[in-house]
C-alpha cells in the first residue's frame, strides 16, 4: 500500500484546489507553483505512487489522463497552439508528490530541453 499524499486530501475536498475538470476516475487542478501561464495537474483518483507502479490493468486509467488533457486543451483554446505533458518519476525525474500526475503546461512557447541546467550524474 502506498503512502497517502496531499493529492488525496485534494481529491476528498479536505484542502482547496482550483479544480478545472473532474470525472469519476480523474481530477485536474491548477498547480500551486505554476511554471507556465497554464500549469495543470491531471491525476487519477486511484493512488498510484510512481510510473514504476503502473500495472498492466491500469493502462486504460493512465491513458484516460491523456484524453482529459486533450479535452482541457480544446476547451481552454490552446490545443492548436500546443502544450506539453510531463510525468516525472522518482528523484532523478524530479518527482516530489508520490501520486502520479500529468503536468499540463501551456500558454507560451516552452523551452527544450527542459533540463538545460542539470549536471550529468557521476560514475
Ligand atoms: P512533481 O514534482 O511531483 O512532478 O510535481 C508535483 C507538483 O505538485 C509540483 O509542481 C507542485 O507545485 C504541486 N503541488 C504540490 N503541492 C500542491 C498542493 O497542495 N496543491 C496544488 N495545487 N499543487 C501542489
Amino acid at each position: 500500500m502506498t503512502t497517502e499524499t496531499i493529492f488525496d486530501k485534494i481529491i476528498r475536498n479536505e484542502i482547496p484546489a482550483d479544480i478545472v475538470y473532474e470525472d469519476d476516475i480523474s481530477l485536474a487542478f491548477k498547480d500551486v507553483n505554476p511554471q507556465a501561464p497554464v500549469h495543470l495537474l491531471i491525476i487519477p483518483k486511484k493512488r498510484i505512487a510512481t510510473v514504476n507502479d503502473i500495472q498492466e490493468d491500469e493502462r486504460e486509467l493512465v491513458g484516460h489522463l491523456f484524453v482529459v488533457a486533450r479535452k482541457i486543451a480544446v476547451q481552454h483554446g490552446f490545443a492548436k497552439d500546443g502544450y506539453r505533458l510531463v510525468m516525472n518519476c522518482n528523484d532523478d525525474g524530479g518527482q516530489s508528490v508520490y501520486h502520479i500526475h500529468l503536468h499540463l503546461l501551456a500558454g507560451q512557447t516552452l523551452g527544450w530541453p527542459p533540463f538545460a541546467n542539470a549536471e550529468p550524474k557521476q560514475g
